[in-house]
């Protein structure tokens, strides 16, 4: 098996690299960009899915499925929308052999698809806030390099789609989707800052919005996912009201909260390292292999132990698979590492007559582990493990940011910058040109950084309006 690229010098290489080896996804498929969910990488991709679900239900929203085909008079409703979106859509033009009256949009994000139906479910206060959310295949024309899991043309998307009474309620419900986005990075084991993009770069639509972003080395950054407020700019257009307490029609003010597969591709990006991928418990395909190391000899025999140990670990809610093929235990032990699995139990001869395992998590620590205390002994060996790869991620995190005071130093540029800005946006592309990306705009997080005030700005050296900007180069 050849060696994985250098994760620091060719990143992008090794991330394919590690994809493919992990067998993650097949890339093979006839249309690029449309990849194919493995049985491994469905898996993981079903855990990510089970956190989300986890926690965005715990914050009281619903799941609903809406249609994949949007007529197009509806998808150009709303103006600002249709712009950002156009040159990025699948279109249906034919059912059968006749070309259809309403062409249809592929959905490339499901605002126009839901919200005339959000017109007919809202009607008085009482029915507010609608808080849903929907997991579907999302389908955008990417024009650029496409790469597994982080710029796909079928994009496996989660959407949260709110309405409420007003502003100040829906302002609310983007904190609550920060506050549940911090819950499932915490799972995700990803550590990450939250920034309010420029004017120039928020969604198409949007009032404001926020988005995820975490450091993958050199000053780049990849975006895991954003929390939009719209005001009434979509429910003007597709006549989203509702009669308040005093019997007054009012527009609702809507919400949107989206993530995506791209959350595997940062878990791979963040956690993986030159031996390939790692996966913390919660995504993990599998969370224990077991390897039984077979000899001939009198007592029992290691298969037995092994098989017992699946058995007990599975009962106990635990995602184990059992290694017994007659490779040599060391390709074993190089695949499920290529692989991320996050503990293997190695059972030999002596493991089976003492009655113990032993365990090495992906981090490379080892211990002997009693089958008289499994269950209890593994639990405490994977909460461990996820605690020490969110160090490790959080330790990189750490030093991915740097403060830059000049334009002078902006050349230098190999972490993610924090500069001065006065909030102006000739200044802000002056900074984006400077670093060669973007501006990700305002932090909505604590960043890793002792922080003063900044005293001007890195482009004009105004002094007023004065605040902290993140710029990376997006990934
Ligand atoms: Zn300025």
């Amino acid at each position: 098996m050849a060696e994985l690229p250098e994760k620091k010098v060719a990143f992008i290489d090794w991330y394919l690299a590690v994809v493919d080896a992990a067998t993650l996804t097949d890339k093979r498929y006839a249309v690029k960009g449309m990849n194919v969910w493995t049985p491994y990488g469905f898996l993981a991709r079903r855990h990510l899915d089970a956190v989300m679900i986890r926690e965005i239900e715990a914050t009281g929203s619903s799941p609903v499925e809406f249609p994949a085909l949007i007529p197009a008079n509806e998808f150009a409703k709303e103006k600002e929308h249709i712009k950002g979106f156009d040159a990025q859509v699948y279109w249906v033009t034919k059912g059968g052999l006749s070309e259809l009256d309403i062409p249809l949009v592929l959905r490339p994000t499901s605002e126009t698809a839901m919200y005339p139906i959000f017109a007919l479910w809202v009607r008085s206060h009482r029915d507010l806030p609608l808080n849903v959310y929907q997991i579907v295949n999302t389908f955008r024309y990417e024009t650029k390099t496409t790469r597994p899991f982080l710029r796909v043309r079928e994009i496996h998307f989660f959407e949260e789609h709110t309405c409420q009474a007003d502003e100040a309620a829906a302002d609310q419900r983007v904190r609550s989707n920060l506050e549940a986005f911090a819950r499932m990075a915490k799972a995700f084991a990803l550590p990450y800052v939250a920034a309010r993009r420029p004017e120039w770069d928020k969604f198409p639509g949007a009032a404001y919005s926020i988005a995820f972003d975490i450091p993958v080395g050199a000053g780049r950054t990849l975006q895991i996912g954003t929390a939009h407020h719209y005001r009434e700019n979509f429910s003007g257009p597709y006549g989203i009201r509702y009669e308040d307490a005093q019997g007054v029609q009012r527009l609702v003010h809507q919400t949107t909260f989206g993530l995506s597969e791209r959350l595997l591709g940062a878990i791979i990006a963040v956690h993986g390292d030159q031996k390939g991928a790692v996966f913390p418990t919660s995504v993990a395909p599998y969370e224990i292999v077991i390897v039984p190391i077979p000899s001939a000899g009198p007592g029992p025999g290691p298969e037995a132990t092994a098989t017992e140990s699946v058995e007990r670990l599975r009962r106990h809610g635990r995602r184990v698979h059992l290694d017994a093929g007659d490779e040599r235990p060391g390709a074993k032990y190089y695949r499920w590492e290529l692989k991320g699995v996050p503990v293997r139990l190695e059972i030999g001869r002596r493991e089976a007559t003492a009655r113990t395992a032993t365990a090495v998590d992906r981090l490379g620590r080892k211990r002997s582990v009693s089958l008289d205390t499994l269950e209890r002994d593994v639990d405490a060996f994977l909460a461990e493990f996820d605690e020490a790869l969110y160090a490790r991620a959080l330790a990189a995190f750490q030093e991915a940011f740097r403060v830059f005071r000049t334009m002078e130093e902006l050349k230098e540029f190999a972490h993610v910058g924090v500069v001065g800005w006065c909030g102006k946006e000739e200044c802000g592309h002056a900074i984006e040109a400077a670093v060669d990306g973007g501006l990700l705009g305002t932090p909505e997080s604590e960043l890793p950084l002792e922080l003063s005030t900044p005293v001007a700005c890195i482009v004009c050296g105004s002094g007023t309006g004065i605040r902290w900007a993140l710029a990376g180069r997006p990934l």
